[in-house]
Parts: C-alpha cells; sequence; structure tokens
C-alpha cells in the first residue's frame, strides 16, 4: 500500500489501519476482546486500559492518517481525551489562554478543576489574535482553542494562534470536533495537538461514545504517560464500532457540510428566521477565513427565529427533525442552547455571549434537504 500520506481521504477512511483476518481471512477487522495477553517472546505488554490492544492500535493508525500525524490515541469519552490531553501539559504554577467561547464540559472541567491543581488559566475575551497575546504571560504553556465554534460558529485564526504559540515557545491544542478532520486538519496551519469527541462526526450514528488525540510521536507519549495512570480507554467494543463507523465518515460529512449550506441558505432567505450562522455564508464575518482553513463548512450551523415565535413550540413542531441534545448524527437534530446546552447560565451572561433565547442550534443531517425544508414550513406554518 501507499504511504498513508499519499491515501486519497475515503481510503484512509475505508483501510488505514485494518488488521488482516489472517485465520479465516473474513473482509473487516476481527475484535480482540481479550483484557489479557501472553508476557513473554511478545514485543508490546499488551492490556486495554495501556490503549494498545490490536483495535485501539488500529484505529489510532486511522485517527493520525485522518489528521495528518504521526501518531493518536482513542478514549472512553471527548472529555477524557481533552481533559487528559490538557493536564498532560500542564501543572502546579502553569498558565492555559482558552478561548472566550468553547464547549460547556471542557469550560466546567477549567473551572471547576484547574484550582485544585494549582493551574492559573485566562479566557480571552474575543476571537481576535489580539486578545490571544494579551492574555499570554511568563508561565503560559497551552493555548486552548475550538473552532468553529459552538453555538455561533466563529472562525479563530488557526495560522495566527500557531505563530503567536511558537514565538513564545506554547503548546497549541484544538478542539476539532466541530470541523472534523474531514473538513479541517489544523496541522497544515501548525497547531500542535488535536482532540475530539468522537461521539460526533467519527461516530456519526449517536450510538458511540469515544474521544481521540491526533499529535506527533513525542507529544502521544507524554499524552499516553498520563492517560494509563487515569485510565480512559475505550471498550474494544466500542473501538471496533467506531473503526466501522469512520469508514464512511468522509461520505456523511461531505454529504451533511453540502446539506447544510442549502439549509443555511434557505434559512437566511426565510422571513421567520432573523440572523443565520454558518461560515459559509458569504454573509458571515468569518467567512474569508474559514475558507482558507477549511475544506467545506461542515454540517453545524444555527439560527435564530424572529422573536414572535416560540422556540420552544417551534421544536415541538417539528415532525422528521429531532429536537435533542448532541449532534452529529446522519439524523438532522435541533436544540435552543438558552434552554438547554447554556441554561445554567444568567440571562445576562447569556446576552453577552450573544445567545438569544430564540436561538436555535442545528445539526444537519444526511436527509433530502426538500424534506427537512419541508418539516421546517410546516413546524412555522403551525405557529
Ligand atoms: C460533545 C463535545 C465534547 C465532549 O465530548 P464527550 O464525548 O461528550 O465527552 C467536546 N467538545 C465538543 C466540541 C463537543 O461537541
Amino acid at each position: 500500500m501507499k504511504k498513508t500520506d499519499k491515501l486519497g481521504v475515503n481510503t484512509i477512511c475505508t483501510h488505514v489501519g485494518e488488521i488482516k483476518d489472517e485465520q479465516f481471512k473474513g473482509a473487516i477487522s476481527p475484535i480482540y476482546m481479550s483484557t489479557s495477553y501472553q508476557f513473554y517472546d511478545v514485543d508490546v505488554k499488551r492490556y486495554p486500559r495501556y490503549f494498545n490492544t490490536p483495535n485501539q492500535e488500529a484505529l489510532c493508525k486511522k485517527i493520525a492518517a485522518l489528521e495528518k500525524t504521526e501518531a493518536g490515541l482513542i478514549f472512553g469519552s471527548g472529555m477524557a481525551a481533552i481533559s487528559t490531553t490538557m493536564l498532560a501539559f500542564l501543572q502546579k504554577g502553569d498558565h492555559v489562554v482558552l478561548q472566550e467561547t468553547l464547549y460547556g464540559g471542557t469550560y466546567n472541567f477549567v473551572v471547576e478543576e484547574f484550582d485544585k491543581f494549582g493551574i492559573e488559566y485566562s479566557f480571552t475575551k474575543s476571537l481576535a489574535i489580539a486578545d490571544f497575546k494579551t492574555e499570554i504571560k511568563e508561565n503560559t504553556k497551552v493555548i486552548f482553542i475550538e473552532t468553529p465554534s459552538n453555538p455561533l460558529l466563529k472562525i479563530v485564526d488557526l495560522t495566527a494562534v500557531s505563530e503567536l504559540a511558537k514565538a513564545n515557545g506554547i503548546i497549541t491544542m484544538i478542539d476539532n470536533t466541530f470541523a472534523s478532520p474531514i473538513n479541517q486538519t489544523p496541522v497544515d496551519f501548525g497547531i500542535d495537538i488535536m482532540v475530539h469527541s468522537a461521539t460526533k462526526y467519527m461516530g456519526g450514528h449517536s450510538d458511540i461514545l469515544a474521544g481521540a488525540v491526533a499529535a506527533s510521536d513525542t507529544h502521544i507519549e507524554r499524552i499516553w504517560n498520563l492517560a494509563k495512570n487515569l485510565g480512559g480507554s475505550l471498550s474494544d467494543f466500542t473501538v471496533w464500532m467506531l473503526e466501522r463507523s469512520m469508514k464512511t465518515m468522509s461520505l456523511r460529512v461531505k454529504y451533511q457540510s453540502e446539506n447544510a449550506l442549502k439549509m443555511a441558505t434557505y434559512l437566511e432567505n426565510n422571513s421567520k428566521i432573523d440572523t443565520v450562522y454558518y461560515p459559509g455564508l458569504t454573509s458571515h464575518k468569518d467567512y474569508e477565513l474559514a475558507k482558507k482553513q477549511m475544506k467545506a463548512f461542515g454540517g453545524m450551523l444555527s439560527f435564530e427565529l424572529t422573536e414572535e415565535i416560540d422556540a420552544m413550540e417551534f421544536q415541538r413542531n417539528l415532525q422528521l427533525i429531532k429536537p435533542s441534545m448532541s449532534l452529529a448524527g446522519v439524523e438532522s437534530t435541533m436544540l435552543n442552547p438558552s434552554q438547554t446546552s447554556h441554561a445554567l447560565l444568567s440571562p445576562e451572561e447569556r446576552d453577552k455571549q450573544g445567545i438569544k433565547d430564540g436561538l436555535i442550534r442545528f445539526s444537519v443531517g444526511i436527509e433530502e434537504v426538500e424534506d427537512l425544508i419541508a418539516d421546517i414550513e410546516q413546524a412555522l406554518d403551525k405557529m
């Protein structure tokens, strides 16, 4: 086979890392559920919590190939990947700069746990590079970003962040969940470490909870050293399920991105909708930047219903699109952040973050857009 960096993305998704079934010549990777492996006459001491069972190692190769890095690691959840990766590079007395809007779980991890480890942190005032610069201190070791951001799909300049970090000897980490490696490979722009909630586009069918990290061999070794002690590994059965899901990731994500662009355009021209937030619309303030660093603009978008329309009633009226938490499945889902992901914030805090009561986050699936449009039309007509 050609070297993985020469392979096309669909070929990587389908084949890289697959385990040959030498015994029965089956078409797919066998699944190795063993928690006990022989210790003599072997080159690796295998154990699921060492992240090195045959299925784990195989899937790590696929993730690394997709992110164009030397190595990868798979975790029991996105948060296990994120927490382990941050703690691997931060210790007592260190400081981390985090972008203003982050996934809620990541935000909670930082503000609820870092004090007890003696790790200092600052959030930027905006996503502008100047605001990252002002937060950097003598003891800053890590810059952590997430782009496109949740739920307003704001874009952070990857090249500018990595240049700023390199000039100051700082490691950069990105939560690349929303874009997925199909639409964005941050290593091309100098970002050091990619973390994922594999629960989302990598899994893609709303039935797997998992996390992933991709980086250089040296960085992955450092993360592994902590990971084996914290113990956040993923069961081999789920690893195998995830491998199967990832075979179709590029097909799914490409189609979801096309659907999302069509839906964003439709919503932008609908008089019952105010603002539409999608980085693929030329009206989006970061459109040019998104075009520079993303291959397509992803399956996530947000929109504001006009004030007369009650967001909850609108969602109850939907028949095809599921009002539900989480995102990135092949089925379309919607939620309104003010009642769900951002419900614990005060109305003032939500206002400051630009999250209005009528804001709806839309995870676009693989259904036909005509059917999605018809569902939204009938839900709005009932009001
Ligand atoms: C869901 C999500 C996470 C957390 O992942 P889990 O698999 O739920 O632990 C982190 N970041 C982003 C952007 C997410 O959407």
